[in-house]
């Protein structure tokens, strides 16, 4: 069975072909600078490599109308007809409280969502665009979503309520969601079958540390915290975004700088995190190289990352009584060396102990505590569309 699965984002989309028999992608694509001119997708596959289109796409359907004539091409295509696909996964960033798992969409579902996009106005819009897009290009195949925020409606109404009148709860759902629930159910997954246990025994601490990054504490395979929140500004220090700030700074600065809550929030989103703090890039690569020549903002980026990321881990750990394995997955979690290490520094009361060889790798899955280390550190990386894939082969069966 192959699975299509598509996560439509404001102005782009990636895709990836999957054949459920035994896992393995069919093709992976990305379509860039949709309704932007200069529009482009590209596509690979394991037989013909990269292929790079340049066409005009001036909305999502456009753009999927071209990427099921990509997977379709004779020459550096996938299939040889649509028949080939047997069902959809879309990702979607929002269910609010409505969904705790990926559900088969319907006009109940799409209403749903619809309710959702006042509380994700980037994200859940450009989800439905692509629900809505193949629902009319391949009108015979059921479509499944599966949300970021699923795996976190299992967190107690502790974890996820904010100290503010108990009404906003109650009348706009001001509540913590948490996002990269895909992706830590996935890790978390992944972990115990490497563990050779059952998630139901473990404790884990899944950091999700990319452009977008997140902590989410695992108790017997269900998420029972995490740190980004009511949307995914919380928590963590980001590529661009602040994560957790004293909220009295919102409106000092609306006051000080004259901003609107458009620039406000821009600020926030855009031009905060290691950006902001280092001056030099929302890249963790640029700033680890800009440290290296001495650039002392950029070091401090990174030392504020880092600390917040262990202050995270510990608050988790103490939260579920104890931790068996941390998990680092995404770009940086998966690639940086140097930044984990600076993590698990003083984690030694806890009884992390890392290996500093065994840390020495990139993208693979590997155990890299020392074997007297009482709490496994682990790199995992991630993988949601397999994820979404999954799902959909579970619902579609
Ligand atoms: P993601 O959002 O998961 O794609 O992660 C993207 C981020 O991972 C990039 O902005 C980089 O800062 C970081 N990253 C990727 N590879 C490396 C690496 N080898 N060393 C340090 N950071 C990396």
């Amino acid at each position: 069975m192959n699975i299509l699965v598509i996560n439509c984002g404001s102005s782009s989309l990636k895709y990836q072909l999957l054949n459920m028999n035994d896992e393995s992608q069919l093709a992976g694509g990305l379509v860039e600078r949709i309704g932007i001119e200069g529009s482009r997708l590209k596509q690979e596959t394991p037989a013909f490599g990269k292929k790079v289109l340049e066409v005009e796409m001036k909305d999502h359907k456009s753009a999927l109308e071209n990427v099921l004539k990509a997977l379709i091409n004779e020459e550096y295509g996938a299939i040889k007809s649509y028949d080939e696909i047997d069902a959809v996964g879309h990702r979607v960033v929002h269910a609010g409280e409505k969904y705790s798992a990926s559900v088969i969409i319907d006009e109940d579902v799409i209403k749903a969502l619809e309710e959702c996009v006042e509380l994700a106005p980037l994200h859940n819009p450009p989800n439905l665009i692509g629900i809505r897009a193949i629902q009319e290009l391949l009108p015979e195949l059921q479509n499944i979503a599966v949300f970021d925020t699923a795996f976190h409606q299992t967190m107690p109404e502790t974890s996820f309520i904010y100290p503010l009148p108990y009404e906003l709860y109650e009348k706009y759902g001001v509540r913590r969601y948490g996002f990269h629930g895909t992706s830590h159910r996935y890790v978390a997954q992944r972990a115990a079958e490497m563990l050779g246990k059952d998630a139901k025994d473990l404790k884990l601490i899944s950091c999700h540390l990319g452009n977008g990054a997140s902590v989410c504490a695992i108790d017997g395979g269900v998420s029972v915290a995490t740190s980004m929140g009511f949307t995914p500004l919380e928590g963590l220090v980001m590529g661009t975004r602040c994560g957790d700030i004293d909220p009295a700074i919102v409106t000092f600065i609306m006051d000080k700088e004259n901003l609107t809550i458009d620039e406000v929030n821009n600020l926030l989103n855009k031009q905060s995190g290691v950006y902001g703090i280092s001056g030099v890039s929302s890249d963790f690569r640029d700033i680890e190289d800009a440290a290296a020549d001495g650039n002392k903002r950029a070091q401090l980026a990174l030392d504020a990352f880092d600390l917040r990321v262990r202050k995270y881990i510990a608050a988790y750990a103490s939260i579920m009584g104890g931790v068996d394995a941390i998990l680092f997955t995404a770009g940086l979690g998966e690639n940086s060396a140097d930044n984990r290490k600076a993590i698990c520094t003083n984690l030694g009361f806890m009884g992390v102990e890392l290996d500093v060889e065994a840390n020495k790798v990139r993208g693979k899955e590997k155990v890299i505590s020392t074997a007297d280390s009482k709490v496994k550190v682990m790199v995992v990386p991630t993988n949601e569309e397999l994820m979404i894939a999954r799902d959909t082969l579970e619902l579609v069966k």
